[in-house]
C-alpha cells in the first residue's frame, strides 16, 4: 500500500503503480460515498447517479471548460448528486418507517443556510417533490428567499433563529395563505412577539418550539445543543407556556417540538438520547392535551469526511441508514410506552444533502521546493561552519546499519544548531552569501536523508524535532483559490476536506506537498489532510510539469463553504458550473449553466471603490506625468485602458498559459 511510503525519493520507487492504488491513496471510498472514485484513464470519475453506471469523467469536465475559456478556480457542481441525495434521505426514513411499522410519515427540510444558491434549493425542491421535502429558514433574508417557493400546501417552512416583527408577521401570513410556515420559539421572550402579532391579526398562530436538551454531542459543532446552548426553551419555559396555552391565554396552537444538536453529529448513541428526550417532552405535551403532530430533530445527520479516522473531532460512526432508523426507532419506542401516537418525524438535515454534490477544482500554479546539494569536498577556505556541516555529513554517510531516531535525532539538533550559528554569522557580516546559500543546501541534502532514514524506524519512537524536519521539507503547492473564501471551515475550526489531483492518478505521485493560497496571510494554507490516522501533515502529490496545468480537485465542499467564505484580500465568489448527468451526450454530461465568478470591479464595490472615481484618480496620475513629458500621450492612453480592462478581470490569477513554475527556496 503506497500510502505509507514517506520520503519523495521512496514514493519514486513504487513499481506496479495502478490508478486503483490511487483510490486507496486518496481514501475515494471512505469519503465518495459511492459517487466517487478513479477511472483507468487515471482521473477522478464521478458517478451522480445513485446504483446507476453513469461516469462522468472530471477532468474532461475541467478540459471542456478550458476549452469554453473558463478560468479556475471553478466549483462543480453536480446537479444530479444533490438529487440522488434528497432521494437517498428521503428512501431510508421510509425503509426504516417501514421496517419498524412506525405508525407515521418522514417529512424532511432543508435549511437554506447549508447552501442557498438558489438552484441548489429549487433542484433540492424538484427532487423532494414526491416526499414532501420543504425547507428551513433561519434569518430574515432566508424567509423572504423560501416563503414564495412553498408549492404544496402539505409542505413545511419552519423558521428558526431570532425572529423581530415584521418577520413573525410575514410567518404569519403564510399561514394565511394557507401554508404550514411555522415560527419555531427558540427564546422564552419570542411568546409575546407572537401573541401580539397573531392577536393583531386575529388568527391562531401554529407554532413550533425548541427545547433545550441535556444531551450535548460531541467534536467541533457539540455548542448547538446542551443545556447552555444559545437556543430553545428550558423545561421550566415549557411547562409555563403549556399552562398559558391550556388556560386559553395564547392564541396559539403548538404543533411541532424541535431540538438540534449541533451539525455533524459524532455517534448514534448521542442521537439516540437526544431523541428519547425530546421525544418525552412530546410525550408529555399530548397527554397534557396539546395536539402537537411533528417532532423535529434538527440537523446533525454526519458526512463522512476523515477517511474512516474515528479519533478527528468531525468524524461520525454511522450511515445515513443507520441514522434514520436509530431516530424512527427510538421515537416509536418511547411513544408507546408513554402511550402517544406517533409523530410525523422532521429533519433538518442539511451538510448530509449538499457536501457532497460540489468540487472545487484548482490549479497548481507553481511549486516551491527545497533545494538539496551534495558537495564531495569542501574548499580549504570553507568557514568553519560549513565544514562542521559537512563533517556531520559524514557521520551520518558512515552509519549504513538502521539508525535509531535517537542517533538521527542527535544529529539532527547539532545541525540545526549550527544553522542558528550560522544565522548570527550571517547577520554579524562573517559568513558571505554565496557560503549561506551553500549551507542552506548542505543543510536540506542533510536533513532529507536524516527523514528517510527516520520514516522507516520505529515512529512510536519519533521525536518531536524528527516530525518538524518532515513538515519542513514538504513541498509547497501555491494554489490558485483562497482558503478564506472557499475552504473556510478549514480555516476557521480545522475542518478537514478530501483533496486528490483529478488527473495523472495513472502515475504515481512522487512529492509531499502541502497547498498554500493566493492570500498574503500566512494561515492561507492547507496542511492538515484526511487520513486514517488524523495526523496527516503533507499530501501525496505529482511534480508539476512546465506547460501542463495540474489540478486539484478539493471535494465535499457543497455543505456551508460557498456561503461563508469571507473576501480576504477581495478574492471573490468563484465560477461555478452545473453539471448534470445524460447518457447520451459525449461524456455522459452536459453544463446546463457557467455562472462566472466576481469580477474585480464587482469586489470592489462591495468595499465602496468605485470604478468611475478610481478610473478619474488614474487618469489623473497619468496626465501629470505626459504633462510632465515623462510618459508619451499614447502610452498614457494604452495604460490607461489596460487599468480598465482590469475592472473586468475575475479576481484570480489568470493562468491563460497554463504556465507553472517550479522554483527553490
Ligand atoms: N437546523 C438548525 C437549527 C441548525 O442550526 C443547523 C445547522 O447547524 C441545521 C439545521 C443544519 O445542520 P446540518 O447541516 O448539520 O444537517
Amino acid at each position: 500500500m503506497p500510502s505509507d511510503l514517506s520520503t519523495p525519493s521512496d514514493l519514486q520507487q513504487v513499481v506496479g503503480w495502478t490508478p486503483s492504488h490511487a483510490d486507496s491513496l486518496y481514501h475515494l471510498a471512505s469519503w465518495g460515498d459511492g459517487y466517487f472514485g478513479v477511472n483507468g484513464e487515471g482521473h477522478v470519475a464521478v458517478r451522480p447517479v445513485r446504483g446507476a453506471d453513469t461516469s462522468i469523467d472530471l477532468f474532461d469536465v475541467v478540459r471542456d471548460l478550458r476549452e469554453r475559456g473558463i478560468g479556475f478556480p471553478a466549483l462543480i457542481r453536480f446537479q444530479d448528486i444533490l438529487k440522488s441525495r434528497v432521494q437517498h434521505l428521503n428512501e431510508a426514513f421510509i425503509e426504516a418507517i417501514e421496517k419498524s411499522g412506525y405508525g407515521a410519515t418522514y417529512q424532511g427540510v432543508y435549511p437554506i443556510k447549508v447552501n442557498q444558491l438558489r438552484e441548489v434549493l429549487e433542484e433540492i425542491l424538484a427532487a423532494g417533490e414526491p416526499y414532501g421535502h420543504g425547507l428551513e429558514c433561519g434569518s430574515k433574508s432566508e424567509l423572504v428567499a423560501t416563503l414564495p417557493y412553498l408549492a404544496d400546501r402539505d409542505v413545511l417552512l419552519l423558521c428558526n433563529g431570532s425572529k423581530d416583527r415584521e418577520m413573525v408577521r410575514l410567518m404569519l401570513a403564510g399561514q394565511r395563505l394557507g401554508k404550514r410556515v411555522f415560527p419555531i420559539l427558540e427564546r422564552s421572550d419570542e411568546i409575546g412577539l407572537l401573541e401580539g402579532e397573531a392577536r393583531g391579526l386575529g388568527v391562531e398562530a401554529e407554532i413550533g418550539v425548541r427545547v433545550r436538551l441535556t444531551t450535548r454531542g460531541a467534536g467541533l459543532w457539540s455548542e448547538s445543543g446542551g443545556e447552555h446552548s444559545k437556543f430553545g426553551l428550558s423545561l421550566t419555559e415549557i411547562i409555563e407556556l403549556v399552562d398559558s396555552i391550556r388556560a386559553g391565554q395564547l392564541p396559539v396552537r403548538l404543533r411541532l417540538v424541535h431540538f438540534h444538536l449541533g451539525s455533524q453529529i459524532a455517534d448514534l448513541g448521542t442521537l439516540t438520547q437526544a431523541v428519547e428526550e425530546a421525544t418525552r417532552v412530546y410525550a408529555w405535551l399530548r397527554a397534557r392535551g396539546i395536539d402537537v403532530d411533528y417532532l423535529d430533530v434538527g440537523g446533525g445527520l454526519g458526512v463522512a469526511y476523515e477517511a474512516g479516522n474515528q479519533r478527528a473531532l468531525s468524524a461520525i460512526n454511522y450511515e445515513l441508514a443507520d441514522y434514520a432508523q436509530a431516530v424512527v426507532s427510538t421515537v416509536k419506542r418511547v411513544c408507546d410506552e408513554e402511550g402517544a401516537p406517533h409523530p410525523t418525524l422532521v429533519s433538518e438535515s442539511g451538510r448530509a444533502v449538499t457536501a457532497h454534490h460540489s468540487v472545487l477544482v484548482v490549479q497548481a500554479v507553481g511549486n516551491r521546493r527545497k533545494v538539496a546539494r551534495r558537495v564531495e569536498a569542501l574548499p580549504e577556505e570553507a568557514h568553519h561552519i560549513l565544514r562542521e556541516l559537512f563533517s556531520l555529513q559524514g557521520q551520518l554517510d558512515a552509519a549504513t546499519g538502521p539508525s535509531t531516531p535517537q542517533d538521527l535525532d542527535r544529529l539532527l539538533t547539532h545541525a540545526r544548531e549550527l544553522r542558528s550559528e550560522m544565522a548570527g554569522a550571517f547577520r554579524r557580516g562573517t559568513l558571505s552569501v554565496e557560503d549561506k546559500a551553500l549551507f542552506e543546501q548542505l543543510y536540506w541534502a542533510f536533513g532529507m536523508e536524516i527523514d528517510r532514514r527516520a520514516q522507516v524506524a520505529d515512529p512510536m519512537q519519533r521525536t518531536r524535532a524528527l516530525d518538524a524536519l518532515a513538515s519542513e521539507l514538504v513541498d509547497h503547492y501555491h494554489c490558485n483559490f483562497s482558503v478564506f473564501r472557499s475552504m473556510v471551515d478549514y480555516w476557521a475550526i480545522g475542518q478537514r476536506f478530501p483533496i486528490v489531483p483529478i488527473h495523472r492518478l495513472d502515475e504515481p505521485p512522487t512529492r509531499r506537498g502541502i497547498l498554500v493560497d493566493l492570500t498574503c496571510d500566512s494561515d492561507g494554507k492547507v496542511d492538515k489532510f484526511v487520513s486514517e490516522t488524523g495526523d496527516k501533515r503533507h499530501l501525496e502529490l505529482h511534480d508539476v510539469r512546465p506547460d501542463e496545468p495540474y489540478y486539484l480537485g478539493l471535494f465535499l465542499m457543497g455543505a456551508y463553504q460557498d456561503i461563508m467564505g469571507d473576501m480576504h484580500n477581495l478574492f471573490g465568489r468563484v465560477t461555478e458550473v452545473h453539471v448534470f448527468a445524460d447518457e447520451n451526450e459525449p461524456g455522459s454530461y452536459y453544463i446546463e449553466e457557467i455562472l462566472t465568478g466576481a469580477t474585480v470591479e464587482e469586489q470592489l464595490a462591495l468595499v465602496q471603490y468605485h470604478a468611475n472615481d478610481l478610473d478619474r484618480r488614474m487618469g489623473d496620475l497619468i496626465r501629470q506625468q505626459v504633462s510632465a513629458g515623462r510618459l508619451r500621450p499614447n502610452e498614457g492612453v494604452k495604460l490607461l485602458n489596460e487599468y480598465r480592462r482590469m475592472f473586468r478581470s475575475m479576481t484570480y490569477l489568470a493562468t491563460e498559459t497554463d504556465r507553472v513554475s517550479t522554483n527553490v527556496q
